[in-house]
């Protein structure tokens, strides 16, 4: 199986999200050496505190095989799982799980937490991590620090509007 191709297919999704201004994290799902689902990160566009990457490809999976239990599947997602994802990812019993950038925030698969590799739990997927991890983490990167800068200049150019207006009105 050739992750990286995989997770090119997930890098090209996070992209879709920073296009339209969302935080960049992409997913695909592999079954039968095919991509039978792809998603991004989507939370501001739909306002929908679940639309994570790996949320809409597990949904997305399970209509299309017409099962929940997504066995002998691979999710390919480009960040650490959150504890919601990683719990959904043990709920549907893909077969492995393949990460980029680890997510040192938030992330439960290894940083906060491993909840994938508690054996208490009935299943465990397999997880491998590090795969394309530069690409993955520089997207993230590129897009907070143009936040942050798009964020000063707002509010610089409100300063100065704000000031012209005091200004006017003496
Ligand atoms: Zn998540």
């Amino acid at each position: 199986m050739n992750h990286e191709m995989y997770m090119d297919a997930a890098i090209e999704e996070a992209k879709k999200a920073a296009a339209i201004g969302e935080v960049p994290i992409g997913a695909v799902l592999v079954y039968d050496n095919k991509i039978i689902a792809r998603a991004f990160n989507d939370r501001e566009t739909s306002q929908n505190p679940l639309h994570h990457a790996e949320l809409m490809v597990i949904e997305q999976a399970s209509q299309l095989l017409g099962k929940w239990r997504l066995t002998d599947c691979t999710l390919y997602v480009t960040l650490e799982p959150c504890p919601m994802c990683a719990g959904a990812i043990i709920q549907s019993r893909v077969d492995k799980l393949v990460f980029g950038a680890h997510d040192p925030k938030a992330g439960c698969v290894g940083s906060l937490m491993d909840l994938p590799r508690d054996s208490r739990f009935n299943h465990a997927p397999e997880v491998i991590t590090g795969i394309r991890n530069e690409v993955c983490s520089e997207l993230l990167t590129t897009f907070f620090r143009s936040l942050r800068e798009r964020n000063k200049a707002r509010k610089k150019a409100m300063k100065m509007i704000e000031q012209e207006n005091t200004t006017c009105n003496k």
